[in-house]
């Protein structure tokens, strides 16, 4: 099949979804994208990008947009969350650049957003179109629209993220599991955090049973601390919304004992809004006749490693290069492709960042101080990150041939 004659429908306008759309355009090939919103607006958060991702946004060119709104952080900090003792301090800036080739960035989600859509280009990105429904019984695939309009495609790439209508479809009912764990999201502007050590470092402070990580963003706020307060709590989430309104101090309950400095950074801004952090299992296939899934839609995972946007990106690139090279072979073929070379990559991810959250909340104890002591250790910090953020997800081999990474 030609891929530059293939309609390709890309429903979600998220980081998947708008990445995807780039990487075929550098391709040459045309795809449309549609989401749900009525505007392309992220609020209240932002998004740490490390150099697995920020790779191919250089690449292609954007470098010079990300300079106006990213912001490079200076370092990688561990802390006791209690004292603020230091337990381990690893240079990024230029450091991270020279060890891995591409910046180390905070981003408020809007700012990435913008970027992408406009080398996008709006007139491929159709709003307010949130997909109810796909026919792929006859000759294409024709999605259906709550607003009642339809589309027909002859690919259509689900990359509606953690909360995926087209996974749904796929699979027949929503199989989404709570992970144990609810977050706090919020930035602060930075005169109102004066205590806060290394404001431009990215920093977990770490607690039993809880931790923090913050970090700094760029554009209008720049150096602003966006911060994410994540606890094991409550067992079982009792709302059916995945979002849920936080009594007054309720955030409170395992970190009123922190350092004076934290207290200080999420205490300054309303945190009302409480997030439940589910995630999906992996599945044997990501693709069912003309469907195909990509990031969280495919393996929505919990955010301890900071790769659940990264890892999307990773995916967009390599299921853009699947079917610019498909040559004259099937659907069929170019899906399993994609499949085979991101399954092991995605599946080892997904369970290092279950690991790393274990790490993050260890009681005091013998477990706690192992960890301590390889925390401080360049050499074990290497061994924690280089296999993630020194990847380079275009540069695959097939799996069998055990290169790039993919298998490590
Ligand atoms: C608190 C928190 C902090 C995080 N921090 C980081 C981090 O620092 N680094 C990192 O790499 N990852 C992080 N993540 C994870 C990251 O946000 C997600 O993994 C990433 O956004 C997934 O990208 P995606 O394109 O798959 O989905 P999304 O970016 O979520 O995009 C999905 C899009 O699909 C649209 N959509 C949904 N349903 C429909 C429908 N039926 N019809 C049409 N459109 C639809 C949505 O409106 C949305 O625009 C964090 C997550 C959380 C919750």
């Amino acid at each position: 099949m030609n891929p530059k004659k293939m309609r390709i429908a890309v429903v979600g306008a998220g980081i998947g979804g708008l990445t995807i759309a780039i990487a075929l355009k550098k391709h040459g090939i045309d795809c449309q994208v549609y989401e749900q919103t009525a505007e392309l607006r992220e609020v209240g958060a932002a998004v740490a990008l490390s150099a697995n991702a920020m790779r191919f946004y250089e690449k292609w060119g954007l470098g010079g947009e990300f300079d106006k709104v990213a912001y490079e952080v200076s370092a990688l900090i561990y802390r006791d969350a209690k004292s603020g003792r230091v337990i381990g301090n690893h240079p990024a800036g230029a450091a991270y650049r020279e060890r891995y080739g591409y910046r180390y960035i905070g981003i408020h989600r809007a700012e990435l957003q913008k970027i992408l859509f406009t080398e996008v280009g709006m007139e491929n990105i159709h709003l307010n179109k949130c997909l109810s429904t796909i026919d792929d019984s006859g000759d294409c695939a024709v999605l259906h629209f709550k607003d009642g309009s339809s589309a027909e495609a002859d690919l259509v790439i689900g990359a509606d993220g953690a909360r995926s209508k087209v996974r749904e479809l796929m699979l027949g009912y929503d199989d989404y599991l709570y992970a144990g764990y609810t977050g706090f999201r919020g930035i602060v502007p930075i005169e109102k955090v004066p205590n806060l050590p290394d404001p431009t470092a990215i920093q977990i402070w770490m607690g039993d049973g809880c931790h923090i990580v913050h970090y700094p963003i760029g554009g209008a706020r720049s150096g602003d601390v966006n911060f994410f307060l994540v606890q094991r709590d409550p067992t079982p989430w009792p709302h059916r919304e995945w979002i849920a309104p936080a009594a007054e101090g309720e955030h409170l309950k395992f970190f009123s004992d922190w350092h004076p400095a934290i207290l200080e950074m999420i205490n300054s801004v309303t945190l009302d809004v409480r997030w439940a952090m589910n995630y999906r299992m992996m599945l044997g296939r990501w693709s069912k006749g003309r469907v195909t899934l990509l990031g969280d839609a495919a393996h929505a995972i919990v955010p301890h490693h900071g790769q659940g946007a990264n890892q999307s990106i990773e995916d967009a690139v390599v299921l853009a290069d699947c079917i610019a090279d498909m040559g004259a072979s099937s659907l069929s073929d170019m899906q399993k492709r994609y499949e085979r070379l991101r399954h092991g990559r995605a599946r080892k991810v997904v369970h290092a960042s279950v690991t790393t959250g274990d790490m993050f909340h260890l009681p005091e104890g013998k477990n706690r101080d192992h960890r301590d002591a390889r925390m401080g250790s360049k050499e074990a910090m290497g061994h924690h990150l280089d296999w993630i953020h020194g990847f380079d997800a275009s540069n695959f081999a097939e799996p069998n041939d055990r290169q790039g990474g993919t298998w490590m």
